[in-house]
């Protein structure tokens, strides 16, 4: 086999597996080089998404949600448990099992479409050249006209809280917890902090998230944060605004944290910290000294729109660059870079990428925050729709939020949509289909929408934006 490539991915996450999948349909010569070493010790292809990130998070909260249910939502049916327990070995052992399935999965993929898959840390060197160093520290170099980086991220750390592994954790950590921690402190009330604290707080544990900010989830819509912090502290979740952590101090299987407020200095002591302050691009050896490749002031490769990074034939995508830290982005990056290569118009439109938050109640939103929209001076209207209104969501027993549609004043074109509430992770594609499509709040308002459903929460909300929603007063 030569080792000339048209196409060389570095990084085997959603972005990368995607951009490899893609390239190789597209009838490109394609290798992929990944170094993520598995529980098993072993290759695990699917970056942090499918090993520590996404699929292992859902199963959990999946898991925890199903045993939360049984004393929150079950006794309201007339269906009672006692003595309910949860086996911790199963509870991890088949979010595991999910993670080998999927990870297992690309491999095939890789087969079945004549991906090379190279395991081993992938260097760029100049002129296109890649460098791949085994985990037994072997060297080969290997070649392509493209070569395509999508190195993903890797969690920040603090430097007063430093990764421990068992008592301060990152996401990897709180994923493999094997019994339940009587108190956990979690920092960094984010989508991976609140999705993370959720599934412990449902276990049993009590959860503390401190959140630097004054405001609770200022990536969202103000009335979605507002709604979804009401129902987190209903669970038990307790979320101290404006609380920065300064310490943390590992004592006897403790960890005692010192956080800053308005009101002075506080202690806190947990038994395991999750410290979930966010994610930074991961280049490190990713690129020799030569390349001619940039980085920014966050260490994020430096592409233009078409995820070009300047340099012949380099391109990057996914976490690695900028925009949203999302799989979703970074596949579509994948595909449409993959593309461009094979002389073809591949498309990315960042402005309607969703975003979703795995609590209960979920959260999902594609377009602008009514803020934003403020900020930017754009005249805009708005439309609710409660899903207490809503027959199913009040069958279901779940019926908490609303789904909130933005439309322009003079226009209706859709400005955004923001929902909480039950099942609003699937309803988030309704809304992201017609802004792409470039419609507006009256498209939405004319569409049928099945009777009982949770989307006619969506149809509603749309009617609502010109006052004239049926099951609500305007
Ligand atoms: P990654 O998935 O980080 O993959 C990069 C891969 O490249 C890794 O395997 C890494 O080992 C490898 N690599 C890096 N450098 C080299 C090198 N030099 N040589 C060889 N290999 C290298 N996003 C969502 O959209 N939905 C979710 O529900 C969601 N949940 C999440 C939950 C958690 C707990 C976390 C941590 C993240 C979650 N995310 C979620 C974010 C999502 O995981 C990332 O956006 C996504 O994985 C980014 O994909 P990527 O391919 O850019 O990078
Ligand atoms: P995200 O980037 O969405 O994962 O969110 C990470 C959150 O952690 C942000 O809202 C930050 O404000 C918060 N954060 C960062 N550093 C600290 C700290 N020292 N104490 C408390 N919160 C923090």
């Amino acid at each position: 086999m030569s080792d000339k490539f048209d196409v060389i991915v570095i990084g085997a996450g959603p972005a990368g597996y995607v951009a490899a999948i893609r390239a190789a349909q597209l009838g490109l010569k394609t290798a992929c080089v990944d170094a993520f070493v598995g529980k098993d010790g072993k290759q695990a292809l699917g970056g942090t998404c499918l090993n520590v990130g996404c699929i292992p998070s859902k199963a959990l909260l999946d898991s925890s949600k199903q045993f939360f249910n049984l004393s929150h939502n079950l006794p309201a049916h007339g269906i009672s448990v006692e003595n309910a327990k949860v086996d911790m070995g199963t509870f991890i052992g088949r979010k595991d099992k999910i993670v080998k399935q999927f990870t297992g999965g690309i491999g095939q993929l890789f087969k079945a479409n004549k991906v090379t898959a190279f395991f081993g840390k992938g260097k760029l060197l100049k002129d296109n050249n890649v460098e791949i160093t085994g985990n037994d520290g072997s060297k080969q170099t290997i070649s392509a006209t493209n070569v395509i980086l999508a190195s993903g991220s890797v969690p920040i750390e603090l430097p007063f809280a430093k990764f421990d592994g068992k008592n301060i954790i990152d996401n990897a950590g709180a994923l493999d917890i094997n019994e339940v921690p009587k108190r956990l402190g979690v920092i960094g009330a984010g989508v991976i902090g609140l999705e993370l604290g959720s599934v412990w707080n449902r276990l049993g544990s009590q959860v503390t998230i401190l959140e630097a900010l004054p405001d609770f989830l200022s990536v969202a819509d103000a009335d979605v944060a507002k709604i979804a912090a009401k129902e987190f502290a209903k669970q038990g979740l307790t979320i101290k605004l404006g609380a920065k952590l300064t310490k943390a101090e590992v004592k006897k299987n403790e960890v005692a944290l010192t956080y800053e407020d308005k009101d002075g200095a506080h202690e806190l002591t947990v038994d395991k910290l999750l410290v979930a302050v966010g994610r930074r691009a991961y280049t490190d050896g990713l690129l020799a000294g030569d390349t001619g490749v940039k980085v920014d002031e966050r260490g994020r490769i430096v592409v233009d729109e078409h995820n070009h990074t300047g340099v012949d034939g380099v391109w990057a995508i996914g976490d690695a660059v900028r925009g949203p830290m999302l799989a979703h982005k970074g596949s579509e990056e994948g595909v449409a870079v993959a593309e461009w290569i094979a002389g073809k118009a591949g498309h990315v439109n960042l402005d309607t990428v969703p975003w979703v938050i795995y609590t209960e109640p979920e959260i999902a939103w594609a377009g602008k925050t009514e803020k934003e929209l403020k900020d930017a001076g754009i005249p805009y209207k708005i439309g609710t729709f409660p899903f207490a209104a809503i027959g199913r969501a009040v069958a279901m027993n779940e019926a908490i939020g609303q789904v909130k549609v933005i439309a322009h004043a003079e226009t209706d074109r859709l400005l955004g949509v923001h929902m909480v509430g039950p099942g609003v992770s699937e309803l988030i594609a309704e809304a992201v289909v017609a802004m792409e499509f470039k419609g507006s709040a009256e498209d939405l308002a004319r569409i049928v929408h099945a009777h009982p459903t949770l989307s006619e929460a969506v149809h509603e909300a749309a009617l609502s934006v010109d006052k004239r929603a049926i099951h609500k007063g305007n």
